[in-house]
């Protein structure tokens, strides 16, 4: 097969290059990860989704990744500035729990849904409360390079000493300096400098809180990333990944702190999914307009019924979400199912090389433009449209289903059919080879009684849920 390189759009330079590791075949994958202090919504699931057809692919190409995505525990103010309240301080009060239950009872929500959504886990999953100590070596390293002042209620990163600040997200700093971005922190040299290290205030006890070089307090939400980024996979790192949102004030502090402490690049590639939208916008925690994975499964979907959804529309467009776009995922998803176990029942046939050949180098050349996953699915309805034999459908299907992550390859139909309906099925397909057509039809009418429909297909009866 022809070799396909894998091109992916980098923020930093807002064009789409050609993918070329740091190491070769080993591919350091670091993306942001949740805030443990909510459960997260389906918007959420988009990003960590995103990140998952990221690494299948690049896995699928024959590179191994190290992926590390880490858990936000500490230091997430509301409003992305300095001065908002602190979201797990204020869960916690909320639901009148200890900080650290809330923080475990989030992110074994956070487990337990992207399992459901197969999505595969980061192979390390680090917590910013177990690397406070590292954090604060950083910033001690940016103290002594001259990059730090404090005021009232922390030491800041003047931001005013990088040449570079703001080149990610192209920020016009003398646009910002004139008001566009409200200096609401008076004491602040400029209004891009951001919080490295936040005193606790001195009239209350923090439930999080860390002696430091410069007081009791607690790290800002940016220098975790920095630190952990560059602990597991060294600095630069090939990929970094988030949603568009963290674009203009995470991430520009990330690149900030890193290189200054470094002088060298934190990462080469920037990937950034857009939001999955409701009707008046985007859905997110501080809003009120959520939806979790939760609410799907309630509402009579599956996990990967949303999966199906996401894969429909590129990780760079809008993902309007709606119950209608919801119900057409499932269908379709549906039909993909019943096609599958309907070829797993078939007679096996001889394959052809060329066959399959042809169809996986059109796969791959849409997964590997930019992760285009629209255009990987109408690839696998192509091969199902297509008149190739049982086989060789059925192999590219599994065969792409490495990147998809659709679950179609442990597929059974078995599964969810009672004992007791397949055996009425069977005699009912009895009364059908004797052409007992009144009983075969009473036998059917039975099934539909307890909930079962049953069509007849060439391969053999197919039963549904009614
Ligand atoms: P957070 O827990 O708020 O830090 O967000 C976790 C990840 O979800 C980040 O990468 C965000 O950029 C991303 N995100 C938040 N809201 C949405 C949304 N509505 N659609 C897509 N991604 C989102
Ligand atoms: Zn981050």
């Amino acid at each position: 097969m022809k070799k396909i390189s894998v091109v992916l759009f980098n923020t930093l330079s807002r064009e789409k290059e050609v993918f070329k590791p740091i190491k070769e075949k080993t591919v350091g994958l670091y993306s942001c990860g949740p805030t443990v202090y909510l459960h997260a919504h389906i918007g959420n699931m988009r990003a960590y989704l995103f990140v998952d057809f990221l690494r299948r692919t690049l896995e699928y190409n024959g590179f191994k990744v190290k992926h590390v995505m880490n858990i936000t525990d500490v230091g997430h103010l509301f409003g992305d500035e300095d001065d908002g309240k602190d979201k797990m301080e204020e869960s916690a009060k909320r639901e009148k729990k200890n900080i650290w239950d809330v923080a475990k009872h989030y992110t074994d929500l956070f487990l337990k849904d992207i399992d459901s959504l197969n999505i595969l886990r980061a192979n390390i999953l680090p917590r910013a409360t177990d690397h406070i100590k590292d954090q604060i070596e950083l910033i001690k390293t940016l103290e002594k390079k001259g990059y730090t002042y404090r005021i009232s209620d922390g030491i800041y990163f003047d931001t005013s000493k990088l040449k570079e600040y703001g080149k990610l997200a192209r920020l016009n700093l003398k646009g910002l300096k004139e008001g566009a971005r409200v200096k609401k922190n008076i004491e602040k040299k400029n209004p891009t400098d951001f919080a490295l290290w936040k005193f606790s205030p001195k009239d209350k006890k923090r439930q999080m809180e860390w002696d430091s070089p410069w007081g009791i307090g607690f790290p800002g939400w940016h220098i975790e990333c920095s630190t952990m980024s560059t602990k597991y996979l060294g600095q630069p790192f090939d990929i970094h990944t988030g949603g568009i949102d963290h674009i203009p004030v995470h991430h520009v502090n990330e690149i900030a702190q890193s290189e200054a402490a470094y002088d060298k690049p934190l990462a080469n590639f920037w990937m950034h999914n857009a939001f999955l939208n409701l009707k008046n916008g985007k859905m997110s925690k501080s809003e009120g307009k959520i939806l979790v994975l939760d609410d799907l499964i309630k509402m009579g979907f599956s996990a990967l019924d949303f999966r199906y959804l996401v894969l429909t529309s590129h990780y760079r467009s809008e993902l309007k979400f709606s119950k209608e776009s919801m119900i057409a995922a499932h269908n379709t998803f549906n039909r993909l199912k019943e096609y599958v176990i309907e070829l797993k029942k078939t007679a096996k046939n001889k394959i052809n090389n060329e066959n399959i050949e042809k169809f996986k180098e059109m796969f791959l050349k849409a997964i590997n433009t930019d992760l285009n996953t629209p255009e990987a699915l109408s690839v696998l309805w192509k091969v199902i449209r297509s008149n190739l034999n049982t086989e060789e459908k059925l192999i590219l299907i599994e065969d792409f289903d490495q990147v998809l992550g659709l679950g179609l390859k442990d597929l059974k139909n078995e599964s969810k059919i009672p004992k007791e309906i397949e055996k009425v099925v069977k005699k009912r397909e009895i009364a059908r080879k004797g052409k007992k057509w009144a009983e075969a039809d009473k036998l059917r009418n039975l099934i539909l009684e307890k909930g079962f429909i049953v069509e007849d297909r060439k391969s053999g009866p197919m039963i549904k849920k009614a």
